[in-house]
């Protein structure tokens, strides 16, 4: 018998809003435990929510950039729940009324994975396990958006491309910055098997917070061989809550599936309905920086190959860099050529790159090289002096003393040597002009010590040796 999984995904971001979803708390990561607290996020009785408006535009963005309904209203309900990583004994989430339906990602292999909701949350505290366990409040309270898609997820091939491009997208939004080692980005797996061709759904097994990429994989892979197993053997798969063990590389019980019952939801009487109308809407698409296929065909006008064009496109940082540069000197193929060679061999994704080296004085050793002033070679020096010191390209050349061409006499005079140490130098010219030309700027590089430019060289020779 041949089996397919079917899963489904739910992604919780957590947006990178100043402050939390309902009270003024900064929201922070790593300060010194329970600093970022206060009556609301405490849970202290009668102390009320205020709802956070950039949430909501972070969430908006999102679904705007997902494809999704953005609803004209929506609420808030509590989810009760009674465990200490949250105070008050439930959690402010939407359920009935979230905020975006519907949207979806396009998949290489021409599958739409649908969306069936995305809704704005609070985050909750951190447990910290260990002799005793401590709690960290810090986090209790973050605005988290919930991306919840249908059980549309073939394979673990699938999962990945998808994964990946809803990572590029949300941090294209900006509102999230996707740092899965720090929780920014956790992921809840559903997944049940058929057989193929079925029309019926299995029962499913959740399974919780997957915190990486590569987790969702090992965890897809193992929890799709054990439901075979059981399937095959004749017995039936649990509908169950799931763990993953990183080390031992395998899922555990955790819990029955709870019902949607067993969290008691009703509406927030504290939180008056959330109201987006269509030209709230069209105020916040203005904020959507453009999308990477508007980018893609932008770079590609302007003349850059197709890999180099994604390679610049594809990192939000990279492509705005690139931008300004770009303004700073106009020569697109030249830019590109010394961020993606130059730039980009210190860059490691966490600086900012105008810190390795500013726009501006990136600009300048390009222009610099191209009217001809520097060789490309000391272009190279000079680049890795002003990464090192941050000084003004100008000001270096002169402390430094890089030296910049040579002037074309120079070359002539190299030329007239040559021709005086070898006379047959232009007899063989006419026999064989390549091999040279090659001899030529070989000894013209020599005695400039690589300070004269190879096409200047040939040009002059072709004047002189007819
Ligand atoms: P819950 O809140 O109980 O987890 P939801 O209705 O929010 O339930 O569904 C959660 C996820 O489970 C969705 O991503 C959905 O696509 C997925 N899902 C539902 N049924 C199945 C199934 N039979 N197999 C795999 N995934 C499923
Ligand atoms: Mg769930
Ligand atoms: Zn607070």
């Amino acid at each position: 018998m041949e089996w397919e999984m079917v899963v489904g995904l739910e992604i919780h971001a957590e947006l990178n809003t100043e402050t939390k979803a309902f009270c003024a708390c900064k929201n922070a990561f790593g300060d010194e435990p329970n600093t970022h607290v206060c009556p609301t996020c405490m849970g202290m009785p009668g102390a009320l929510p205020v709802l956070n408006k950039q949430a909501v535009i972070d969430t908006v963005l999102v679904g705007l950039s997902l494809g999704c309904t953005i609803n004209e209203r929506s609420y808030f309900e509590r989810k009760n729940y009674f465990y200490p990583d949250l105070a008050k004994g439930y959690q402010i989430t939407q359920m009935n009324s979230p905020i975006c339906t519907g949207g979806g990602i396009h998949l290489s292999n021409g599958r739409f994975i649908r969306f069936n909701r995305i809704q704005l949350e609070e985050d909750a505290g951190k447990l910290i396990h260990g002799d005793v366990t401590k709690i960290d409040f810090n986090r209790c309270g973050v605005p988290l958006i919930e991306m919840v898609t249908e059980p549309d997820l073939r394979s673990v091939s699938e999962i990945t491309e998808f994964l990946n491009t809803l990572k590029q997208t949300i941090m294209y939004t900006g509102v999230c910055n996707c740092r899965m080692e720090r929780g920014e980005l956790r992921f809840d797996v559903n997944l049940s098997i058929r057989e193929k061709g079925a029309s019926e759904y299995g029962a499913r097994v959740e399974m919780k917070n997957l915190n990486s990429f590569k987790n969702v994989g090992l965890a897809v892979a193992y929890e799709y061989n054990r439901q075979v197993n059981i399937l095959e053997s004749g017995k039936c798969v649990d509908s169950e809550t799931r763990g993953w063990n990183d080390s031992l590389g395998e899922t555990f019980a955790m819990r029955d599936k709870e019902d949607v019952s067993d969290y008691r939801y009703f509406r927030d009487p504290d939180l008056p309905d959330i109201i987006i109308k269509p030209a709230d809407i069209e105020s916040i698409r203005r904020l959507l920086p453009e999308p990477i296929s508007a980018k893609l065909s932008r770079y590609a006008a302007i003349g850059l190959d197709d890999s180099v064009c994604r390679q610049i496109a594809s990192d939000k940082y990279i492509a705005e860099y690139f931008d300004t540069t770009l303004k700073n000197y106009y020569d697109p193929r030249e830019v590109a050529n010394w961020i993606l060679k130059d730039v980009l061999k210190i860059y490691d994704g966490s600086q900012d790159l105008p810190s390795i080296i500013s726009s501006e004085s990136l600009a300048s050793i390009i222009r610099m090289v191209a009217e001809g002033r520097l060789t490309r070679a000391n272009g190279r020096v000079l680049f890795e002096e002003v990464v090192a010191t941050h000084e003004d390209p100008e000001k270096l050349i002169k402390k430094l003393g890089i030296a910049g061409l040579v002037e074309e006499s120079e070359i002539v005079s190299a030329i007239s040597e040559l021709m005086k140490l070898a006379p047959n130098v232009v007899d063989d010219y006419k026999l064989n002009p390549e091999k040279v030309i090659n001899y030529a700027i070989g000894y013209v590089m020599q005695k400039t010590r690589g300070r004269a430019r190879a096409e200047k060289i040939k040009e002059i020779i072709e004047e002189v040796f007819v």
